[in-house]
C-alpha cells in the first residue's frame, strides 16, 4: 500500500487522523494533514482505506 495525499485541498477536517493516528497527523498550525507514514504496514491498511473514503475532502489516495 502507498498512500499519496493534495493537502492543498485538505479542509482540516481531522477524520483521517481520528481513525488512523498512526499514519495521519494534524499540523499544530492549522490543521492541515500529515502523512506520518507513507507505506504503512498491514495491520493499518484497513483504517487507511476507511480515512480515505471518510475525508470529506478526498485528499487521501490509495494504491494497493
Ligand atoms: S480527513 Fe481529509 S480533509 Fe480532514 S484532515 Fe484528513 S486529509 Fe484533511
Amino acid at each position: 500500500m502507498k498512500i499519496t495525499l493534495d493537502a492543498d485541498k485538505c479542509c482540516a477536517a481531522g477524520q483521517c487522523v481520528l481513525v488512523a493516528p498512526e499514519v495521519f497527523d494534524q499540523r499544530d498550525e492549522d490543521g492541515v494533514v500529515v502523512l506520518l507514514d507513507a507505506e504503512p504496514p498491514a495491520a493499518q491498511h484497513a483504517a487507511v482505506r476507511e480515512a480515505a473514503a471518510i475525508c470529506p475532502a478526498a485528499v487521501i489516495e490509495v494504491q494497493e
